[in-house]
């Protein structure tokens, strides 16, 4: 999704340069049973998120298939503290959307199709060697080669290609898995989004649009490797009980339960993100906890500052892939990079703890941020992606 919506972000903005996609998989997936084999997922797309895929034209297509998040509801199993965020806070119309994965990437692709992207799937390099003025992509079908300017390397967590070129990341097994669902809800969501922590891990509950008038949600349940592996063997009537234990009745009565997904959850940072002629974006770069749901929006800010910096070099005659043009983009991704990596590891370990003195504190601050509106606000831009 990330590799997609950047080219789409450079042909929109550099119209004369040639751009060609390269992506492992076949051109089309195969659905089973109705659901995609692509991702059975959903993801939380931030507010600014919204803007980004506003300007490359996929939010037109993809808004009617939405579900807007209204509300945001903090609380911690167990203690009294908890903290509602609304859109009202903030004076927006959504704090962020819910879209599923196999939709946004089917728009995406769609937009790849009409685009002047030049595309290959079922295409992997094999090698690459930099030159004075290029880099030379040797492909492992048929050993075919492409002399390319710049090379952004956007095939996921692990990247093997980043390998390939000698960039490793570092690598923090959380221990622990998320459990993906969608399941059915005995009352309306009116697009209340969920966060709940419970011991050794949390539960995200997201609205989705409605599925033959039922209402849906998402839920991304995090727990242990152990625990996790317990709760994907359950039947699905114990599976909405237990659920419905440390969940509690905020969102209703779960009724059904569809396909069980199950992550093995860890953070990876590559070591470095620039290098002479190529860049990394998305979970090549960084791949994060998935508790805060920020991976995507991140990378999204990321490839929309890439390709701004890329445009400018060229529309001042200035090479786009020098390493100037390539640590100005790094340099202004920092910031924004280095907080959302912090919250992200620091939140699930904060909530892990059963330390009393920051049991107590944590509740304290949701009950602080529940009281105070410039918190929940500052809360809500950051979530928002502002
Ligand atoms: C449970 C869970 C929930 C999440 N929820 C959210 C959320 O709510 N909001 C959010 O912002 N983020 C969320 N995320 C994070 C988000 O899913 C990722 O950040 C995002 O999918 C990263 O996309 P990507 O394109 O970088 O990588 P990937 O999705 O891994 O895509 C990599 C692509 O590269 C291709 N590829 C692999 N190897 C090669 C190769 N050698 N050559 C060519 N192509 C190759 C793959 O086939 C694939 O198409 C969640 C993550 C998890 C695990």
């Amino acid at each position: 999704m990330v590799g997609i919506s950047f080219a789409l972000m450079l042909a929109k903005r550099c119209v004369n340069m040639r751009v060609l996609l390269l992506e492992s998989k076949p051109k089309a997936y195969k659905w089973r049973n109705g659901e995609s084999t692509f991702d059975s997922r959903t993801t939380a797309l931030s507010y600014k998120s919204g803007l980004i895929l506003k300007d490359i034209d996929v939010w037109n297509l993809l808004k009617q298939e939405l579900a807007e998040i209204d509300s945001i509801h903090v609380s911690n199993l167990g203690y009294f503290g908890v903290t509602r965020i609304n859109s009202s806070d903030v004076n927006v119309e959504a704090l962020g959307y819910v879209a599923e994965n196999h939709r946004l990437h089917a728009i995406l692709a769609r937009k790849l199709a009409q685009s002047n992207i030049s595309s290959r799937f079922s295409s992997r390099i094999a090698r690459v060697e930099l030159h004075e003025t290029s880099l030379e992509l040797t492909l492992e079908d048929a050993g075919s080669t492409i002399s390319t300017q710049l090379l952004i390397i956007a095939d996921g967590a692990g990247s093997a290609t980043a390998k390939k070129v000698g960039i490793h990341s570092r690598l923090i097994d959380h221990h622990q898995s998320a459990i993906v669902a969608n399941l059915t809800l005995g009352k309306q969501h009116r697009g209340a989004a969920f966060e709940r922590f419970i011991n050794d891990g949390s539960i995200a509950l997201l609205p989705m649009s409605p599925f033959q008038g039922k209402d849906r949600a998402s839920l991304v349940w995090i727990q242990s490797n152990d625990e996790a592996n317990a709760i994907m063997r359950a039947d699905d009537a114990s599976f909405l009980a237990r659920l419905q234990a440390q969940f509690g009745f905020r969102a209703g009565l779960f009724r059904t339960v569809g396909v069980r997904r199950s992550y093995g959850l860890a953070t990876s940072e590559a070591e470095e993100q620039t290098r002479r002629r190529i860049v990394l974006l998305g979970n090549a770069a960084h791949s994060l906890h998935p508790i805060a749901g920020q991976g995507f929006n991140l990378a999204l800010r990321d490839a929309e500052c890439l390709s701004s910096c890329i445009s400018e070099a060229s529309d001042n005659g200035t090479d786009h892939s020098s390493m100037v043009v390539l640590e100005n983009y790094i340099d202004s991704r920092r910031f924004d990079q280095q907080r959302v990596l912090d919250f992200t590891k620091f939140l699930p370990k904060l909530f892990a703890t059963d330390c009393y003195p920051l049991e107590v504190g944590r509740n304290g601050a949701l009950l602080l941020m529940e009281i105070s509106q410039p918190l929940r606000r500052a809360f809500a831009r950051f979530g928002m992606g502002l």
